[in-house]
């Protein structure tokens, strides 16, 4: 088939061939069209009619585009996650010999997207490479990029913390080796993933590559040493993928920031899920940290707080140096309010700088940059008292950037058209050449507006005007009833109905001089332009430092902004072991309910009591403390102040959040299985300085299975691992634990019982709950009064029959596991080293420990 190709699908194919992960959209006339295989598929994702075109002797499936379409249909492909390879017709169709030549002008995929239609101005649009030793235990190099902002950066990673790390960065792309394309990458599997030549991840070509790119002989001014082959790599990899996708924004790449890892909290998807840190877990407009706390008022503000909220710092001096700084925002609210006056008028300057560095930059960009700018000056004086550090030293680096503003100033005029194309971008005496062209066509607009008066005076005809239209240019018209009158050396042009247009060679002679002018200062204006748009190219290094200083005051400011209307308070954060917090709230719930609603709650971790479970019936509000403590305790290590009266917090290495699968909402189609792997890699990854919050562990089986499951990892993290734990369960009969684990206490969600009902009081008390409440929980649903009657029968039945010796469990009968010391159960525990245990080996000894504790 391919053999009788039209000329014009031949050059398809042929760039196809080159493009064939690509949807090729190839420009015909006033269409993208896609062809074959891409056809069927463009229609099915956009909807479009599937057609056909001839192809010799066979018919091409086609389906098109229309040219003005392009970004509309665009931001559906890449939000899909589809690449798509824009090819254009590179010389005009008119002068064209033969079929029009055509080439891929641009690549468009997520995670290279520029156009603000594809780009969330709240958050980061991250592209990562990744290499490294592909079995198990190898090393791995992350690469990552936000091209709409400029920033690149790289880490030292493995394949364990691979899934932590994409979920922090959340890419929207990910670049990887060629060989690697049939293995699955965790934490990935719903970002987009492009495969390129092994070789482009080596070293040398990395190296070579980033030498090229930041004209630089060596690369250790970065920091990158003899053993970081990979780095380089990974690095060098996706620089050379986005000079190949996006060749003019890839000229403003930052250079490359290595992060050796150490100074940030690790989560995993689970604990950011679970606590909602940026995303809600259930319905999508459901609140979340970031929704209460997003009082930026900038974008890239915007996205470095979410940044912040997803890799809180584990370092005190660093915890403590932004708690200064928001405490000093606080206190000082005329400082606080003027610093936030100023940064209101402060565009996107991060994506306007990278825009400088690219074709797409219009006047108008150069105007917002330089008006963005202005504020500068105010925002430092709005500073001028600050004696935090933070705050001083990012004073003392905000650059106004005059030499930019001045250049804008001098070469920009006010009002810039949107088009360049338009005339009228470049000021009056920024060049002198341009005002000489502009003062001559003047002059002769000028000349040919005063022909008319002086026409009509020396013919005298009173009607007789000077016009212009695009294929006669310049002419004089006389009305028919004056023909008589007209001078000799007229010359006659074009015939109305009732008038004659002529011109004479002096009109042509000024004609020229206007039209000769405004070509050349179109050309002029275009060229002084590009040579402006250059000069503020090479300044947005120090434009795109400005910005990182800017983001970051807004930030500090947006958390001070929170701290006093919702009136928070400083943590005192420390090395030590010990979490106190005094009257502390949920940031999310409280939003949701009139303020005094809201129930505050003591909770206090230390040495002595360090695992607390948590009673209570349902809706009694176990998990809204249970998340309230990891929400404070990821505040308090962002550097923002918390929701509470007081607290004193150690710094935790991580915080672990796990749900109890049937309370699981994450996953939909979760099982107990998922929560128990969930669980094995809380015991395997946990120490002693983290936090653990588990939620109904244990409720996706059998009671007996789920209570025997939760005993054993409770015992297990009170020995082995010694973390902070929070459990909240609705298993009363944990409470039990208590009697003989030191470190275990017991606390409840106190309920009133009023009659038949229970009131909800949401507050906390030491001692678990002697009962369920299972069956008033029921009725307050709404089961039907004889349900709620049949029930309560029962239950005194049940209960009434354990109280009679019945061997039927009960709840307030001693489980076997708890009493026997010498249980072989515990004896097999005893025996586990839970660190050398795959999930499935756990899973497989958990279900013949419970089996064997039941027999
Ligand atoms: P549980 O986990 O015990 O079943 P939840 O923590 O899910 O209960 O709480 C149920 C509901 O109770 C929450 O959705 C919230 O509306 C309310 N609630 C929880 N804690 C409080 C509190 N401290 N003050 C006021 N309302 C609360
Ligand atoms: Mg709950």
């Amino acid at each position: 088939m391919a053999a009788d190709d039209t000329p014009l699908m031949q050059q398809w194919r042929e760039i196809k061939s080159r493009h064939q992960d690509a949807l090729v959209l190839f420009r015909v006339g006033d269409f993208y069209e896609m062809f074959y295989e891409d056809a069927e598929e463009g229609a099915r994702l956009l909807d479009l009619t599937l057609t056909s075109r001839n192809n010799g002797s066979s018919r091409a499936p086609l389906a098109g585009i229309p040219v003005p379409a392009l970004e509309t249909y665009l931001q559906r492909l890449v939000k899909l996650g589809r690449r798509v390879a824009i090819c254009e017709q590179v010389e005009d169709p008119a002068q064209a010999k033969g079929i029009v030549r055509r080439a891929v002008t641009e690549m468009v995929t997520p995670g290279t997207a520029l156009s603000e239609g594809l780009l969330d101005a709240r958050r980061n649009n991250f592209l990562l490479a990744i290499t490294g030793e592909s079995d198990p235990s190898g090393e791995l190099a992350v690469a990552w990029t936000d091209l709409s902002t400029g920033e690149l950066g790289v880490q030292p990673s493995n394949w364990k913390e691979l899934p932590d790390l994409l979920g922090r960065l959340e890419p929207s792309e990910i670049l990887l080796p060629r060989s690697w394309e049939l293995f699955p990458i965790p934490g990935a599997d719903r970002v987009v993933c492009t495969h390129r030549s092994d070789w482009m991840f080596d070293a040398p070509s990395g190296e070579e590559e980033l030498r090229r790119r930041f004209g630089v002989v060596t690369l250790e001014g970065f920091g990158f040493g003899p053993g970081d082959g990979l780095l380089v790599g990974a690095t060098g990899a996706l620089v050379a993928y986005l000079a190949e996708t996006q060749p003019a924004a890839a000229g403003v790449l930052r250079p490359p920031r290595i992060e050796r890892g150490g100074t940030e909290m690790q989560l995993d998807e689970m604990t950011r899920r679970n606590l909602e840190l940026v995303e809600p877990l259930g319905s999508a407009d459901g609140q979340t940290l970031l929704g209460v706390l997003d009082e930026a008022l900038t974008p890239m503000g915007g996205r470095l707080l979410r940044r912040w909220l997803l890799s809180p710092l584990i370092d005190r001096e660093a915890i403590v140096g932004r708690q200064d700084a928001v405490e000093e925002l606080v206190d000082d609210t005329s400082m606080r309010r003027e610093l936030r006056k100023e940064l209101g008028s402060i565009k996107d300057l991060e994506r306007l700088a990278v825009r400088v560095g690219s074709a797409r930059c219009t006047p108008r960009d150069l105007l917002a940059i330089d008006a963005s700018l202005s504020h500068v000056p105010a925002l430092k004086s709005a500073l001028a008292q600050a004696r935090a550090d933070v705050l001083a030293r990012h004073r003392e680096a905000l650059d106004p950037l005059d030499d930019l503003r001045a250049l804008v100033a001098a070469a920009i005029s006010d009002d810039p058209p949107l088009n360049l194309a338009d005339g009228g971008v470049i000021r009056p005496g920024f060049d002198p050449q341009l005002d000489e062209l502009r003062s001559l066509r003047e002059g002769a607009v000028e000349w040919i507006a005063r022909l008319q008066a002086q026409e009509r005076e020396r013919t005298g005809i009173g009607s007789l005007k000077v016009g212009y239209n695009k294929v006669f240019g310049y002419y004089i018209e006389v009305t028919r009833t004056h023909l008589e009158r007209v001078p000799e050396e007229y010359q006659r042009r074009q015939t109305l109905t009732n008038a004659e247009r002529y011109i004479t060679p002096e009109l042509k002679e000024w004609e020229e001089k206007v039209l000769g002018a405004e070509e050349k200062i179109l050309a002029l204006e275009s060229k002084l332009f590009e040579d402006v748009r250059r000069q503020v190219a090479a300044l947005v290094p120090r434009l795109q430092e400005l910005t990182s200083h800017v983001a970051a005051l807004d930030v500090l400011a947006a958390l001070a902004e929170v701290a006093v209307r919702r009136e928070y308070v400083r943590p005192e954060v420390h090395d030590g072991y010990e979490l106190v917090i005094r009257a502390g709230r949920h940031p999310v719930v409280e939003t949701m309910m009139p303020r005094e609603d809201f129930i505050p709650n003591d909770v206090r971790l230390d040495g002595e009591a360090r695992i607390m479970i948590l009673t209570g019936p349902n809706m009694a509000g176990k998990s809204t403390v249970l998340r309230q403590v990891g929400l404070i305790q990821l505040l308090a290590q962002v550097g923002s102040f918390v929701p509470a009266r007081e607290a004193r917090i150690g710094i935790c290495d991580r915080i672990f959040t796990r749900v109890g699968a049937s309370d699981n909402l994450v996953r939909g189609q979760s099982t107990f299985m998922v929560e128990m792997t969930e669980t094995a890699a809380i015991l395997n990854g946990a120490s002693r300085r983290s936090l653990v919050l588990l939620d109904e562990i244990g409720r996706g089986t059998s009671t007996w299975d789920g209570m025997s499951v939760a005993t054993a990892v409770t015992e297990y993290i009170h020995e082995r691992v010694g973390a902070k734990t929070i459990f909240a369960t609705h298993y009363h009969e944990l409470t039990r634990l208590a009697e003989r684990l030191p470190g275990v206490v017991n606390y409840s969600v106190a309920v009133k019982e009023d009659g038949e009902n229970i009131v909800f009081l949401r507050s906390l008390v030491a001692g678990g709950a002697d009962r369920s409440y299972g069956v008033e929980v029921a009725r307050l649903a709404g089961l039907p009064v004889e349900v709620i009657g049949r029930a309560r029968t029962l239950l005194r039945e049940l209960e009434g029959g354990m109280a009679n010796g019945s061997t039927r469990p009960a709840a307030d009968v001693q489980l076997p596991l708890f009493e026997a010391q010498d249980h072989p159960v515990l004896e097999r525990l005893r025996g586990v080293d839970v660190n050398r245990l795959t999930p499935i080996e756990a899973i497989v000894l958990l279900a013949e420990l419970s089996a064997q504790a039941r027999s």
